[in-house]
């Protein structure tokens, strides 16, 4: 058990008087509710050898709460001088503050990184939104840029933290919380993959951030459950039409690459088929009708589809 084990180091600490420094992850490890202290337990030894053979622990960190969360939990256990925190920019299609948010809510360097296209640009030139299966959008906006930008950090013994949790979705409760990722150990690198707070429930992450003294990026206060993209292919309906609401400019862009494309942004499902953003949150993108130019589905009424169609039960990113 980590508590036992945490106990046996501040022991061992006392062995050197007065001058041993004594880290700042041993204070911290000892404060905070029952629930935590259970999670604190739950650490994986391997994650605690890794710590102590000098493993550098990057953290995804999206903006979003899981990040936020995840971040000050790996805190807890980690030394900072082992943290380096990474951001995948998403230009024009991620929520305005993010970054700031990051930056105000860690105490580490803030390393960021962008794919070569924007998510507009790709949808553009593919002439279609990438689609949930295949999810291009998270290979090539994310993780791709972030694990170039890791590798090219020159560290040799890595441990890649990212915020994903079970209660998401069936696909990420099948997740190993830890694994070496054999892709990533190459030419004298050891990376494995870790996912802190895989467990945890929205609750329990919603109090990670309060107990770090911190609040979660204003979107949330607007009835957002997630951030990541503003508009993303897998977004339930509620936070597709809070988005609209607060990104009038943006959504208009969407509704207007699904007219150009003739595609829609969404998965069609069983119930509902082929929805457009309109149809699906049933807000009007202000966009006027013009000669010659047909929308891809004949629009019946936004506001009786918005009220029929029930929430993607689909993985995030
Ligand atoms: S948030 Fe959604 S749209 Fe954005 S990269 Fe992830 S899956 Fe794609």
């Amino acid at each position: 058990m980590y508590a036992t084990r945490f106990m046996d180091d501040q022991f061992s600490l006392s062995l050197f008087g007065d001058e041993a420094p004594i880290p700042v992850l041993v204070r911290r490890e000892i404060d905070g509710p029952d629930w935590l202290k259970a999670y604190d337990a739950d650490v994986p030894t391997e994650i605690l050898d890794l710590r102590d053979r000098g493993a550098v622990f990057i953290v995804n960190h999206s903006g979003g709460k899981d990040s936020q969360s995840m971040y000050a939990f790996v805190r807890r256990h980690i030394p900072d001088s082992q943290i380096k925190v990474v951001h995948a920019v998403l230009p024009e299609v991620e929520w305005d503050g993010v970054q700031e948010h990051i930056e105000s809510t860690i105490v580490h360097e803030l390393h960021t990184c962008r794919s070569r296209r924007t998510l507009l640009e790709m949808i553009e030139e593919r002439g279609m939104f990438p689609s949930p299966s295949m999810r291009q959008c998270t290979s090539d906006l994310k993780r791709g840029p972030i694990e170039r930008t890791i590798r090219q950090m020159g560290d040799k013994l890595i441990v890649n933290c990212m915020g994903m949790r079970a209660q998401e979705s069936s696909n990420r409760s099948k997740l190993a919380p830890l694994k070496l990722s054999e892709r990533n150990s190459k030419n004298g690198r050891e990376w494995h993959e870790w996912l802190p707070i895989h467990s945890w429930e929205v609750k329990e992450v919603f109090s990670m951030i309060s107990l770090a003294g911190q609040k979660p990026h204003w979107a949330y206060e607007k009835g957002m459950s997630r951030l990541s993209c503003v508009f993303c292919i897998m977004a339930s309906k509620e936070d597709l039409t809070i988005a609209a609401r607060h990104n009038p400019v943006l959504y208009k862009r969407y509704v207007e690459l699904e007219i150009s494309t003739g595609q829609v942004m969404l998965m069609p499902s069983k119930k509902h088929g082929r929805l457009t953003l309109e149809q699906v949150t049933g807000v009007p993108a202000g966009i006027e009708e013009k000669v010659g130019v047909h929308r891809v589905i004949p629009i019946r009424d936004a506001r009786v589809i918005a009220e029929e169609v029930e929430e993607f039960d689909l993985e995030f990113c």
